[in-house]
């Protein structure tokens, strides 16, 4: 698809951020451009408009600028998956540790959900999302992010879940 590329290229890396070594997919270069963020949120629309979802849930922070506009095109809500306090999954990031939880209520057992983010590194973050939704009893249809950082093989950690990605990071 021609837009991938002008996607990534929308994408700003940042050497060394937030520790040495870390190269940073920074999105909100991504933002600014009209056309290449129009054009993110359109092929996750093409992809899901017929897949009967009811719940799209955006892992904080960047999953909430992705998610919502998602949920809408496709009739969906959206649910916002929060760091810190209640429900946690406890789950290692790339630079740290972070929990999860998510609002009691927010879905009801058997809802079909997409779970939002906008990179996936180790996979810890979208296994936790993962884990809590099952654990209420929603069916995650698949995960989809803008970035994959294939090296980190977070893919692995998703329990043969499906992943959709735009663009591959170094
Ligand atoms: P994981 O849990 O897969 O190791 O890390 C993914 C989470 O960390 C996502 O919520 C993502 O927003 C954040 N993250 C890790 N590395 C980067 C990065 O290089 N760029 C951005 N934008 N987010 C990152």
């Amino acid at each position: 698809d021609p837009r991938i590329a002008k996607i990534s290229s929308a994408i700003r890396i940042i050497p060394d951020f937030p520790k040495p070594g870390i190269m940073f997919q920074d999105i909100t270069t991504l933002l600014l451009d009209t056309k290449a963020f129009k054009d993110t949120i359109d092929l996750f629309v093409e992809r899901y408009r017929d897949q009967n979802i009811s719940v799209v849930a955006g892992v904080e922070a960047r999953g909430f600028i992705f998610g919502p506009p998602i949920a809408l095109a496709i009739g969906a809500k959206f649910v916002p998956m929060r760091k810190p306090k209640k429900l946690p999954e406890e789950y290692s990031l790339e630079y740290g540790t972070d929990k999860i939880e998510m609002h009691v209520g927010a879905v009801q057992p058997g809802e079909r959900a997409l779970v939002i983010d906008d990179l996936i590194a180790t996979g810890g973050t979208l296994c936790a999302a993962i884990k809590l939704l099952e654990r209420v009893g929603v069916n995650v249809v698949e995960c989809a992010c803008v970035i994959e950082l294939p090296e980190l093989k977070g893919r692995e950690k998703l329990g043969g879940k499906s992943l959709f990605i735009l663009v591959e990071g170094e």
